[in-house]
């Protein structure tokens, strides 16, 4: 049996590995254990999209420079379920970096932070009081559960799923694209809304494309997941066929399950931390990561009520945001408005990508505008 650990992060995506480097990053002689099923580099179905906030987080993280080498993205065109458009310059710039990459970087940094990365598969876990021990062999003074949307951490901790209605399924792969193209598109859908198709170029040539739904929506179809993902994929971006295709789940935030329990912190999208009007969870899981790596050193007695209150802080407001907007948002005339809106003013577009890219709130003029736009549309039905 090995010794005592003081952190065990289940899970090396994006989530797991940020709460590994800020335990290090904190207290170095800390003794820290990154597990995952996979050997990295790993791919998973992602879009691959970065947002500036997510460098914030690397740089916190002390990795300012980690995706510098890849091409910034300024543009984002967004074109509504009504066929409301706009296309403008985000205020900074997102990244497209593939997540077979991303990943493999993170942990590589881990690594090299003095945390010792292992491939395993965690199956079983019994809480004590004042330890946890996984598999019968490893204990630990705190645990991370960062093991993605099919958390098995969430299930070990008696933790509910997330429910139907609050989870989406998207697929994910890369088609050809001018090199030069720095634009990154949003399709949404009315049919099956919400829905949409997105183009990210990656800036070599190629671009991340991709279609996602509600999962309910997708099983009223009574058609094979598969058959209606790649169908609706290839109707709506026809000029860019995809290879390479991959599905997965997205756990979205109205339905998030809590913090997790004992001495386990759920982050990313364990704890159900994917923005449901965007789909965006990798800015969320760099930041939740962080902030239990930083509970499990800094409050090493009892670190659960000081990750939920760094959450608390951080997220608490913007949770609340998306989770009304996210029911607005079943009315696809309400998207219309909003884009409608930020297509004549910037400081609407800028407030937009906020919220669904970082942590924005919605101030009240701004939820008037376009409270008085859907109102003019007409809410009902629509
Ligand atoms: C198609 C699609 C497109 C998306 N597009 C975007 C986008 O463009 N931008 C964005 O920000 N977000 C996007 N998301 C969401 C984003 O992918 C996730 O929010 C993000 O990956 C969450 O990171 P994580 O670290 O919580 O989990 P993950 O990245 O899923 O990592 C979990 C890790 O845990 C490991 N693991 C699982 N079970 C075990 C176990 N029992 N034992 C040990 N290890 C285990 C896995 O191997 C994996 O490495 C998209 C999601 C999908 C499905």
């Amino acid at each position: 049996m090995d010794d005592v650990w003081d952190l065990v992060i289940v899970g090396g995506g994006p989530a797991g590995s940020a709460a590994a480097l800020r335990a290090k990053q904190l207290r170095p002689e800390a003794r820290v254990l990154l597990l995952d099923r996979a050997a990295f580099p790993r791919d998973k179905a992602c879009g691959d999209g970065i947002a500036a906030h997510g460098r914030d987080e690397l740089a916190l993280l002390g990795l300012p420079d980690l995706i510098a080498d890849h091409r910034p993205t300024r543009h984002l065109s967004v074109i509504s379920p009504g066929g409301a458009r706009v296309c403008a310059t985000v205020a900074r710039p997102n990244y497209v970096v593939p997540r077979k990459v991303f990943d493999a970087r993170l942990v590589e940094a881990a690594r090299a932070r003095g945390v010792e990365v292992r491939r395993h598969r965690v199956r079983a876990l019994v809480s004590h009081r004042d330890r946890v021990v996984i598999d019968g062999v490893l204990t630990a003074r705190a645990v991370v559960g960062a093991d993605g949307a099919n958390s098995a951490m969430r299930r070990l901790i008696g933790m509910p799923a997330p429910p139907d209605r609050h989870l989406a399924i998207a697929v994910r792969g890369y088609a050809d694209v001018p090199a030069d193209d720095d634009v990154q598109l949003i399709v949404m859908q009315r049919e099956g809304w919400p829905a949409y198709a997105w183009s990210f170029p990656i800036g070599d040539g190629s671009a991340n494309v991709g279609f996602g739904m509600l999962l309910p929506r997708l099983r009223a179809t009574g058609r094979p997941g598969r058959e209606v993902l790649h169908g609706r994929l290839a109707e709506i971006l026809p000029h860019l066929p995809a290879r390479d295709l991959r599905a997965h789940h997205l756990p979205l935030s109205p339905g998030r399950p809590g913090h997790g329990a004992g001495r386990v912190m759920l982050a990313g999208d364990a704890a159900g931390l994917i923005n449901p009007l965007t789909g965006e969870g990798i800015y969320y899981a760099l930041l939740s990561g962080r902030l239990a790596g930083q509970a499990a050193v800094q409050a090493a007695g009892d670190p659960l009520p000081a990750y939920r209150r760094g959450l608390q802080n951080a997220l608490g407001r913007h949770l609340r945001t998306t989770d009304v907007l996210a029911r607005a948002a079943q009315s696809p005339s309400f998207i219309d408005a909003a884009i409608d809106v930020a297509s004549r003013r910037q400081r609407v577009f800028d407030l937009l990508v906020e919220v669904g890219l970082g942590a924005g709130v919605v101030p009240l003029p701004i939820a008037g505008a376009v409270l008085g736009r859907w109102l003019l549309n007409g809410i009902p039905g629509r």
